[in-house]
């Protein structure tokens, strides 16, 4: 299936002020993530990770707004899929943080659906972006390849559920979660095995 595009709705976060923000994913529509982003400053273009539904545009989005393309590196081989001809422009790391808006935002290194998937905590806001790592009613997809379930369950539980029960999650598909909704079936999710 990798390297396959599918026609999927995905979410586009865009956060921060009036003045700058930073676009959370870049899937398929460069005018449309423009029209949100309206006149303000982007200071970077953030994927989750490299799957092509969440980096698709970010290379022409990265033209239209000059901002750097952040992307965890384990995410190469799945980056290649989609881009050959451009790379990314900033690592990501755990603990990576980056101030917009005057809020600080921090990169969750979050293996799992994606080698190089990470969550984004805005501990300030009291907020996490987890892209396909966490969504309303489990974990993310690991049937492809680069992809490994128990290691997606290790980055939930030690990652995102020791986050406050309160933070609201919002996923890289679907409605939003809390942390506190989600905790509770995690052994369920580990005994269905996906
Ligand atoms: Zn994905």
């Amino acid at each position: 299936m990798d390297g396959e595009t599918f026609d999927v709705d995905n979410n586009v976060w865009v956060i921060g002020d009036d003045e700058e923000c930073v676009v959370v994913d870049a899937p398929h529509d460069v005018d449309a993530i423009l029209a949100v982003v309206g006149g303000r400053t982007v200071k970077a273009i953030v994927c989750t990770h490299a799957h092509d539904d969440h980096v698709r545009v970010a290379p022409a989005l990265r033209e239209a707004v000059v901002a750097p393309i952040m992307l965890h590196p384990d995410d190469k081989p799945l980056w290649e899929l989609t881009h050959i001809d451009h790379l990314w422009d900033v690592d990501l790391a755990d603990g990576f943080r980056f101030d917009v808006g005057g809020t600080t935002l921090e990169v969750l290194h979050t293996p799992g659906h994606a080698p190089g998937a990470v969550c984004l905590h805005v501990p300030e806001l009291g907020v996490v972006f987890t892209g396909d790592t966490l969504f309303q009613g489990g974990p993310g997809a690991t049937g492809r390849s680069h992809s490994d379930f128990g290691t997606i369950v290790e980055s939930i539980r030690n990652r995102l559920l020791t986050l406050p029960p309160e933070t609201v999650v919002h996923t890289g598909h679907g409605d939003d979660t809390t942390i506190g909704d989600e905790s509770p079936h995690l052994e369920e999710w580990i005994a269905r095995g996906h």
